[in-house]
């Protein structure tokens, strides 16, 4: 849904079909059906997002027969809600840092995987030529202080050292590259970029059927079972049966194992996207393209789509309550951000919930009797989940462990979970009273 600053917004924070730019832009997914009677499957793949139709492609590419069941359309979670910004970098850590939590070995694995994470998604976009606004152009983290600059030089050279194409951009070059004069510099991931990721997830789901996997859409799991070697998948119209399972539905997954439940937080995000910038704007802002997300707290995201949509997003916090706040909100952020909005306009916004592991690293569970489950969202899932999902059907595919590149563990539930479901929300209103 197209909105102005005239119109009524009281629906754009329940998700209507038609709110999202992905949704008004994104070319229409393969028309795949709901279960309906029995069907026999060697693998089942949970959820239809950009963890679940990898996994199923690259499953069905290896020859496993193979279904996936989503609930409602491909592309209908935080895969297609989110910002589209390919970021093959991690969160908290560091090449370096991580060697201390993981170990050397285990580290270097998971240095490899994200960092080459970027380059599996535009390989995969080329490869079965999906259309999805894709632009390898650059995903950079700006530094907002002089001391994180410093940091960000040293992180530079850990991965350029390890043979990625990272480096770190100064103050000036950051001030024509963003258009955004806040910055003392930045570092530069030169393999990321920017997508549509609806478009992605949904050209996922036809590379997967044309490789012969099963997809069915608006079929819901609603029980999930185990018994004599094989699983049973429940869903309105009819039953999965599968040797192995592979869980792929995000805050889903929960609901579905009850290993799962209390393991992962939502930070729910409002994302926007601006009508489509003048010819003169297109000049000041991010003109040579490329995606950006800041390091601050309250973290400033920008990236432009192919027709000139600046999309921007903010965690959502107690104190920007309603439709007509969070639209003064986006406005505000951009106005900040760059000289080059004194009026900003927003066309779209819709909300979404990341779901975030404590450790904010990729996770995958192993749940015992063939059953499997990816925990990767994190904010940075579209890259991530790409990878994981190459790896998950290599590991089912040859019977190899070692495919996989994160280490695999048994869950563990977080405690005072309940509690602990409000702390994103909490630490994002005193990130906004700081910004
Ligand atoms: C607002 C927002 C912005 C983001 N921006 C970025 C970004 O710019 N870059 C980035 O890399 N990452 C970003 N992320 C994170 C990224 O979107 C996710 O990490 C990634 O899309 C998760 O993919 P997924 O396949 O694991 O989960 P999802 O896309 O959530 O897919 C899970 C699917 O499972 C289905 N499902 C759930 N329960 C069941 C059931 N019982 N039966 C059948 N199906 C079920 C759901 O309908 C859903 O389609 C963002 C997330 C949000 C919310």
């Amino acid at each position: 849904m197209k909105v102005s600053r005239e119109a009524d917004v009281a629906s754009l924070l329940a998700p209507p079909a038609g709110s999202s730019l992905w949704l008004a832009t994104a070319p229409a997914g393969p028309a795949l059906p709901p279960l309906a009677g029995e069907v026999q499957a060697d693998t089942l793949v949970i959820g239809g997002g950009i963890a679940g139709t990898t996994t199923a492609l690259h499953l069905a590419e290896a020859g496993i027969d193979t279904v996936l069941l989503e609930a409602g359309q491909v592309g209908d979670g935080a895969s297609g809600q989110s910002g589209g910004v390919i970021a093959p970098d991690f969160i908290r850590h560091t090449p370096e840092t991580l060697g201390r939590v993981l170990g050397r070995q285990a580290a270097t694995r998971l240095t490899q995987m994200i960092g080459g994470s970027a380059r599996d998604v535009f390989g995969l976009i080329e490869r079965h030529a999906i259309d999805c606004d894709a632009h390898q152009d650059g995903f950079y983290t700006p530094a907002h202080s002089e001391g994180l600059a410093e940091n960000q030089r040293r992180y530079a050279n850990q991965w350029h050292s390890r043979g990625y194409d990272v480096g770190f951009i100064e103050a000036e070059a950051a001030r024509a590259t963003f258009g955004a004069d806040r910055y003392c510099g930045a570092l530069y991931f030169g393999d990321g970029g920017r997508l549509n990721p609806l478009a992605y997830a949904r050209g996922l789901a036809r590379a997967a059927a044309r490789q012969g996997a099963r997809l069915f859409a608006g079929s819901p799991v609603v029980a999930l079972t185990h018994a004599a070697g094989q699983w049973r998948a429940q869903t309105p119209g009819g039953t999965v049966i599968a040797r192995r399972l592979v869980l792929a539905a995000n805050g889903g997954n929960a609901a579905l194992h009850p290993a799962l439940r209390r393991t992962a937080l939502p930070l729910q995000v409002i994302q926007f996207a601006s009508t489509p910038l003048s010819p003169a704007q297109r000049q000041e802002i991010m003109p040579m393209g490329g995606a950006f997300t800041d390091k601050v707290p309250y973290l400033f995201t920008a990236r432009l789509d192919g027709s000139g949509h600046l999309i921007s997003a903010f965690g959502a916090s107690f104190l920007v309550r309603g439709e007509k706040a969070a639209l003064r909100e986006a406005e505000r952020r951009l106005k900040q951000h760059f000289a080059a909005m004194p009026d900003p306009r927003i066309a779209y916004l819709w909300p979404g919930t990341a779901w975030v592991n404590p450790s904010l690293l990729p996770e995958v569970y192993e749940l015992g009797d063939d059953a499997f489950a990816i925990q990767a969202c994190n904010g940075r899932g579209i890259t991530v989940n790409t990878a994981i999902g190459i790896e998950m059907a290599a590991m089912l595919a040859r019977g190899d462990r070692d495919a996989l590149s994160v280490p695999m563990r048994a869950p563990r539930p977080i405690r005072f979970h309940a509690a602990a479901t409000l702390v994103p929300k909490m630490l994002m209103s005193m990130a906004y009273l700081s910004n």
